[in-house]
């Protein structure tokens, strides 16, 4: 190549000899002195990311000590010092400074901008990106401060890739601090209302009952205690016509979900789930309490009792065959002749489905394959009811129960044959049996009744061996079968116990060992 060929054709360029070797020389650029060096125009952009009355200072100080930096650089000219307010969300939209800064740069006033730090720039990987590769591509240059970045070298798409992910993070860290906000709120008592069937609101916090809907919730809640399942309730309400906050007809899940609404007893669990992951903006329940729980008592105006809405729950508990066998209607009324523990309802898969009481054997659990405490019997369901059917028919009076209530529940048996659990709890202690042939019901006020019972005894009854196969089986008559939820009747009875701890724990002054504080309102 021949080199004086090369500077020929640029005026600036100079032709050197090396020091170093004969054979080398050298092309340089010649240097213009500084005040005739064309300059670069250096716009600056300031941003403040919290709103708070240092901000306007803050955005101050960063205007004047931009201007001074590039005042003092020898190759830089002022174009213009750009300024937002921070706090209004995390949109480029919502920055109408750096959106003229832009304009700006497409319109060729600007060659550097200047900015703090990556996530005063942009405070989204796409934003950053976005605006930096046009910029880029119209020759305008980014320099970062804090990260060390000029978008102008070649490295500098990766890096800035690298920390917009960080500053993501730092977004996300924004966002939970604003939850841990509310937390402190909710700690202190102080909750927000959420729409709810029943309620309307004044202001974010003032809860005020809806008359028609308050009467619809005491209704949903008196029937399902009163044995009403989800199912009928829902047919009864559509059948007349009532409509719920959407205009729609009533669902199952819709009604299940007020009943197990603690918020109608007027308190308030609050973190009854969490957003498990701030991308996918998942929701997870809180029952383990993996952030902390909040049960604000006496937040509003109650529309059932604790005492109705308690029994509800214990109901829905025993009904959810889902979660194990259905123990209603006579869980904790039937006493083990034996050992006196509260029976427990299994289900013996025959021809057809048949209820059985047995004793689990254990105050705190079904283990039916170590009756070492108890002997093995079973009561079939349908042998008591007809027995509690016929004794509380016989009733004349109760001590304490109007006869008006009286009356009307064994009308409710003469026509549908069911026995309610809220009969029992009206009428009855408990229920025992003297041998295997009576039961013995034990009225509230003391008085008894022995009623004829036909069951086999367990030495007549080919009892039922349970095994350990898989989900478990029983030998039935020596012929072996597999038991239907066997392990769900041991759920169930743990599910059980469990929820009776739940809620204990979260009564007020109650040591709760999974931690959740119970906050009162007020006082
Ligand atoms: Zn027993």
């Amino acid at each position: 190549m021949n080199v004086t060929r090369i500077a020929a054709k640029h005026p600036d360029v100079f032709i050197e000899q090396s020091g170093m070797r004969e054979n080398v020389q050298i092309i340089r650029r010649r240097e213009l002195p500084v005040e005739q060096r064309p300059k670069l125009k250096v716009a600056a952009y300031c941003r403040v990311s919290t709103d708070r009355e240092e901000q306007e200072t803050s955005i101050k100080i960063q205007m004047e000590t931009y201007q001074q930096i590039i005042e003092e650089h020898p190759d830089w000219e002022l174009a213009e010092i750009y300024a937002d307010p921070g706090a209004t969300g995390l949109m480029a939209s919502k920055r109408p400074d750096f959106l003229r800064m832009i304009e700006d740069a497409k319109a060729g006033k600007i060659d550097i901008i200047l900015a703090k730090s990556i996530s005063r720039f942009a405070r989204n990987t796409e934003d950053m990106l976005k605006y930096t590769r046009m910029l880029r591509s119209i020759g305008v240059g980014v320099i970062f401060e804090k990260e060390k970045i000029d978008t102008r070298s070649s490295t500098s798409e990766m890096l800035l890739t690298i920390y917009a992910a960080f500053s993501q993070e730092e977004s996300h860290d924004i966002s939970e601090w604003s939850k841990v906000g509310i937390r402190n709120d909710a700690a202190r008592g102080k909750t927000r209302f959420h729409k709810l069937y029943g309620y309307t609101s004044k202001g974010k916090d003032k809860w005020i009952v809806v008359p028609d809907e308050a009467e619809i919730v005491r209704r949903i809640f008196n029937s399902y205690i009163k044995g009403a399942s989800i199912r009928e309730i829902a047919e009864e309400l559509n059948a007349e016509g009532i409509p719920t906050k959407e205009g729609v007809n009533w669902k199952s899940s819709t009604l299940s979900s007020i009943i197990q609404n603690e918020k109608y007893t007027g308190d308030y669990l609050f973190q009854k789930t969490y957003v498990d992951d701030f991308l996918t903006k998942r929701s997870v329940n809180n029952t383990d309490a993996k952030l902390p729980q909040y049960y604000i008592t006496d937040n509003h105006e109650a529309l059932v009792s604790k005492e109705v809405f308690a029994e509800a729950q214990e109901i829905m508990h025993m009904r959810n065959v889902y979660k194990g066998a259905n123990l209603y209607p006579y869980y904790g009324f039937l006493i083990c002749p034996e050992c006196g523990t509260p029976l427990v309802c299994f289900v013996l898969q025959m021809q057809t489905s048949t209820r059985c009481w047995v004793c689990p054997g254990h105050k705190d659990g079904v283990k039916r394959k170590d009756r070492a405490d108890c002997k093995p019997f079973t009561f079939y369901e349908k042998l008591i009811d007809e027995a509690v059917r016929r004794a509380i028919l016989g009733l004349k009076n109760m001590k304490g129960v109007e006869k008006d209530e009286l009356e009307g529940i064994q009308e409710k048996i003469k026509e549908n044959g069911r026995i309610e659990r809220w009969y029992l709890k009206t009428l009855v202690k408990n229920i025992t049996f003297p041998d295997y042939e009576h039961l013995t019901v034990n009225w509230k006020d003391g008085r008894k009744v022995t009623v004829p019972l036909t069951i086999k005894r367990y030495w007549f009854h080919p009892y039922p061996e349970i095994g350990e196969k898989g989900n478990g089986y029983i030998e039935y008559g020596g012929e072996q079968m597999v038991l239907r939820r066997l392990s769900k009747v041991q759920d169930c009875i743990a599910g059980r116990n469990r929820w009776v701890q739940e809620l204990e724990i979260t009564m007020p002054d109650a040591e709760d060992p999974i931690q959740v504080p119970v906050v009162r309102k007020g006082k």
